[in-house]
């Protein structure tokens, strides 16, 4: 059993002094404790124990934090502070996480479950990546002017323009599944448009966001520009999205909690964007290069221990290739090697919390009781950690909830079809439209199907391809707005129209 647990004695010494005391939230520059004494539990995923504790903030503390990141917003040295200066700021930060690339990695490994070789590999380098990509933009936000023709005015000129400006104080209400990423998708963009952030990390993966803290204060950042909070989503959370101080909520989760934000941040009109979930379909054509194809699908759907909400998680494979694909999937599923993630071995790690493990098993045993074929996995492993083997369901159709529904785990489901239009059919048969892939060689199929398929993301011969520059968020019931490329900086920044008439 042991064999599945993290090996604790070999972590860094910057990692366990971090989880050898409670720690503290940062608000308005300053480490605090939660105003109510309350502190709650961080577990390691591969053994189910406790590795340190953080504080439980109060709904007192959500306001500490909002007059901290005002007062940052209204005060001289961020309110007044060069766009210059905000790419500068933004580029230290994303120097010191690189330059403690592999300590953030083992933590954030340690904290999530994820394997050590992906938080390193893609978790960090992505992360990194994106706040030097938004640190350019702070120096790039502009404006338009007009030549205007009022007809009520025909013998005034005006000049008239546009200027950009930060929307406020913003929430960001982050998941637990990528937190590191997470965490800097909402901070960069908001920090490059010169907003001030009050950050909520998920409460089963707190530990990245503190440590991005302590690399906000050692950039430079002004005191109460970032302001990490950690407690309880129904309280805290929804303290946020109620709060009259805060102007904007940047959500990543559940489309159930997202709903719910959206009704409650209308109260205040909050601007409000959202990046849900996800039942995002792969259709493979009878083309494909079958060699690309499968680690293609693999990745898709067992990277992160499926816990993507853009998991390629529905399968529709065109008839022809349908058994020798199904048979090569198979293989490839029961070769990953699944264990604790700090194990450089380790190629899937154990789920988030019991709670996930327990949710995937029960859409595990729906699969079964539906009728679908359960061609490989379907169990949970001997261990004290949360962990779910890859499962591969066939023979499913769009009655079954493990089609129907976000899983957000290690399963497949796999159905057969025979033209493309009954492909795109069942590809969007969902609520959701979060992202899509489609493997072919044959580029005119190709671009046949990428208009068809209601989606946020079409990947062509890959799946879980991410970008900086690539926008990136959902149609339908998956969210609303686009983070990453230059679409994320709009998401933080009001436009203000400008008509001067000159005399
Ligand atoms: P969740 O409940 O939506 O949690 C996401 C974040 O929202 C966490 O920080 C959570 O805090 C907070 N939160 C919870 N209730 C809230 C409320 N009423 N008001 C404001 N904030 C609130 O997601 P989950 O329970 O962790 O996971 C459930 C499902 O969400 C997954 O199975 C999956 O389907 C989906 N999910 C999607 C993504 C994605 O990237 N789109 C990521 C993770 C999960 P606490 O952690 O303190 O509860
Ligand atoms: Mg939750």
């Amino acid at each position: 059993m042991t064999a599945l647990c993290n090996d604790l004695t070999t972590l860094s010494r910057i990692n366990s002094d971090f989880i050898s005391r409670d720690r503290q939230m940062l608000i308005g520059g300053a480490w605090v404790d939660s105003s109510a004494g309350a502190t709650f539990a961080v577990r390691d995923p591969s053994s189910g124990k406790e590795l340190t504790r953080v504080q439980k903030a109060s709904v007192q503390d959500v306001d500490a934090a909002v007059v901290a990141a005002r007062k940052a917003l209204e005060g001289k040295a961020w309110g007044e502070a060069r766009p210059a200066e905000r790419e500068r700021l933004l580029l230290r930060l994303a120097d010191l996480l690189e330059k403690h690339a592999d300590d953030i990695a083992e933590l954030e490994s340690l904290d999530n479950g994820k394997p050590i070789s992906q938080a390193t590999g893609l978790d960090v380098p992505l992360s990194v990546n994106f706040v030097r990509y938004m640190a350019g933009f702070a120096t790039k936000i502009h404006g338009r002017t007009f030549d205007v023709s009022v007809p009520y005015a025909p013998d005034t000129r005006f000049f008239a323009y546009t200027r950009r400006e930060p929307v406020g104080v913003v929430g960001a209400i982050i998941p637990w599944n990528m937190p590191l990423l997470m965490a800097v998708w909402k901070l960069a963009p908001a920090l490059a448009a010169g907003c001030t952030v009050i950050l909520k990390p998920a409460s089963d993966t707190p530990l990245t966001a503190l440590r991005i803290g302590e690399l906000v204060l050692e950039a430079g950042f002004p005191e109460g520009v970032v302001n990490v909070i950690t407690g309880a989503g129904g309280e805290i959370g929804d303290a946020m999205v109620s709060h009259p101080g805060i102007d904007k909520i940047a959500f990543t989760g559940s489309t159930s909690v997202g709903k719910a934000i959206a009704r409650s941040g209308v109260d205040t009109m909050k601007r409000i964007s959202l990046e849900l979930g996800g039942k995002s379909p792969v259709i493979v054509l009878d083309d494909a290069d079958l060699a690309a194809t499968i680690p293609g699908i693999i990745l898709g759907i067992f990277a992160n221990c499926g816990q993507v909400c853009s998991a390629g998680s529905r399968l529709y494979i065109q008839r022809g290739i349908y058994d020798r694909l199904m048979a090569a999937l198979g293989d490839a599923a029961k070769s990953i090697k699944v264990g604790p993630g700090l194990d450089p071995a380790t190629q899937m790690g154990p789920m988030v919390s019991a709670g996930q493990q327990r949710s995937v098993q029960a859409y595990i045993e729906a699969g079964v009781a539906e009728g679908a074929e359960l061609v490989v996995g379907g169990g949970q492993l001997a261990s004290e950690g949360f962990y779910v083997s890859p499962t591969i369901f066939a023979n499913t159709d769009h009655s079954m909830s493990i089609v129907r529904e976000e899983i957000f785990g290690p399963v497949l489901a796999v159905q057969c079809f025979d033209d493309e239009a009954e492909a795109v059919k069942l590809a969007n048969d969902t609520p959701y439209g979060l992202a899509s892939s489609i493997y072919s060689t044959n580029v005119n199929r190709i671009q046949r199907l990428t208009p068809a398929i209601k989606a946020g993301t079409v990947w062509v011969n890959c799946h879980n391809i991410f970008d900086a520059a690539l926008p990136f968020g959902g149609y339908k019931e998956s969210g609303i707005g686009r983070e990453m490329g230059e679409e994320a900086v709009g998401l933080y920044s009001e436009i203000k129209s400008v008509c001067m008439a000159v005399g």
